[in-house]
């Protein structure tokens, strides 16, 4: 199994690989894990998941872009997934990733089109979320979090991922902004230098992590479809009187469905990540990397054709 996830993992950053999956089109099994390639398409589901009482929070796929112009092409589709929602009195935020916009081209502007998208999020009284990608990248993605916050303060939030040795001393270090965070697992093939090995140790942190997001009295959006974890946050929150104001969890579009139907059902906040656009390749391949099983509905869905 660790052999298939690093391999997944792996394959994940392939460009040429990336490319190809652009033009194909959502094949493979793909459509389980991501709303559309258009707009539209990923509005009509975020419709069908507020109706059952779910939140959602939309993600324009897409990262690693090559150019500047790309960059500003992504931000500009994102400032138009917000003005989407603001129009169609949606239950939705936005969540983004920095490599999309340009970190790894110019980390000014990639803070540059930031802004824009942050401004919108103001202007619309919305909320943009910055996924955390691997770790690398970690440093100048909470140093840019830290200069939005300072500026736009609640309009915009970041994601911690409990796999890292550092995410505890992040927390202490970044209290000063009240953050709103997305606690996760975490999702990349990281060295164990910086990351627990062993996944029993990566859930002891998350529970610790969370545990201390929760008793901080700031906004906690708990990601995970690890029922344990879950049951665990039900029964803290119960034992410390935390409001459920003050947290909700979320999951992924097409992961664990009929739980995030009966968490709504129980009267907890949920919300669900609705990726769509046509860049859907290196999501896919970490949702296959978390459950290799999901491989057998890939081989399937090729020998259909
Ligand atoms: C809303 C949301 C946003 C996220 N944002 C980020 C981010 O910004 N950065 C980042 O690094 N990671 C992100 N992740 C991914 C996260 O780090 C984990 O990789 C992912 O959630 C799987 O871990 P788990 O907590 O569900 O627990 P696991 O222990 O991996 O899984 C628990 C159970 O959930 C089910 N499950 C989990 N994954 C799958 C799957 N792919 N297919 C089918 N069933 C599955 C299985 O039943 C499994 O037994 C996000 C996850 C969510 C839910």
């Amino acid at each position: 199994m660790a052999i298939m996830r690093n391999m997944l993992l792996y394959l994940s950053k392939n460009r040429t690989a990336n490319r190809a999956a652009k033009r194909f089109g959502l094949r493979f099994g793909a459509d389980r894990f991501v709303a559309g390639q258009t707009l539209e398409k990923a509005m009509e589901k975020v419709k069908e998941l507020n109706d059952k009482g779910i939140k959602v929070t939309l993600d324009h796929l897409g990262e690693y872009v090559f150019s500047i112009e790309e960059a500003e092409a992504a931000a500009s589709a994102v400032v138009r997934a917000l003005a989407a929602i603001h129009e169609s009195g949606a239950d939705a935020n936005v969540s983004v990733k920095l490599t999309q916009l340009g970190l790894d081209l110019s980390y000014d502007k990639c803070l540059y089109n930031m802004r824009g998208i942050v401004a919108a999020a103001k202007r619309h009284r919305n909320f943009v979320r910055i996924d955390m990608e691997d770790y690398v990248r970690n440093e100048r993605t909470l140093a840019m979090y830290e200069t939005l916050s300072s500026a736009y303060g609640p309009y915009v939030g970041v994601v911690l991922q409990a796999y890292l040795y550092k995410t505890e001393k992040d927390m202490i270090r970044m209290k000063k902004h009240a953050p709103n965070y997305r606690l996760v697992k975490g999702a990349y093939k990281e060295d164990s230098e910086v990351a627990f090995p062993k996944k029993e140790d990566v859930d002891l942190n998350f529970i610790k992590v969370i545990e201390l997001q929760l008793r901080n009295g700031h906004f906690a959006a708990i990601a995970t479809h690890d029922e344990q974890i879950i049951n665990h946050v039900k029964q803290f929150v119960q034992t410390h009187n935390i409001p459920r104001s003050k947290f909700e969890f979320q999951m992924l579009y097409g992961i664990r469905p009929m739980l995030q139907q009966q968490l709504v059902k129980e009267g907890y906040g949920m919300r669900v990540y609705v990726p769509y656009g046509v860049d859907w390749y290196g999501y896919f391949m970490r949702r296959l990397a978390e459950r290799p099983e999901n491989v057998s509905f890939v081989v399937k869905s090729m020998l259909k054709r």
